[in-house]
């Protein structure tokens, strides 16, 4: 990696090694001491910030996939295919039937060793995922299926 340096001019500059720029040394964060040679990080004040900003939205995607509410009769299909399919399998399998919603293997993992969801059968409402799964599975009309059920009890 390029180590500041003395240009033409007698300033102290330095390359980035993302944007390739060339810039002054007050334009780079210092870096925790011997790491690099000059004291210096390797990105520029620009791009080290852009690298934390994207770390920080991959990690919040991740959160967001993470905490996705599952409903019961989601959950109840996961169990159901304990034994049949793997946890790769099952997790696979899962975003195919709803609606590409990615599921995490380790969740399924804990959903097959009980260790969470272990309430779901409880809760005596319905989503409307499970409005749209249930449909699905119906040979009759949409309307029927939604006929067949208390409104009161349908949660959007
Ligand atoms: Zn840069």
């Amino acid at each position: 990696m390029p180590a500041a340096y003395y240009d033409e001019n007698g300033n102290r500059v330095k390359q980035c090694t993302k944007c390739k720029k060339v810039q002054p040394v007050e334009e780079y964060y210092k870096h925790k001491e011997g790491v690099t040679a000059d004291g210096l990080q390797p990105r520029c004040r620009h791009c080290t910030l852009a690298k934390y900003r994207d770390q920080n939205q991959r990690r919040a995607k991740k959160r967001k996939q993470k905490t996705h509410k599952l409903t019961n009769k989601q959950v109840a299909w996961i169990k159901e295919q304990k034994g049949k399919f793997s946890i790769r399998e099952t997790a696979k399998e899962f975003s195919n039937k709803f609606f590409a919603i990615k599921i995490n293997p380790s969740t399924v993992q804990r959903i097959f060793a009980g260790k969470i969801h272990t309430d779901a059968g409880e809760d005596n409402t319905i989503s409307i995922y499970d409005l749209l799964a249930g449909a699905s599975d119906l040979t009759g009309s949409v309307e029927d299926y939604v006929e067949s059920l208390d409104p009161k009890k349908v949660k959007f």
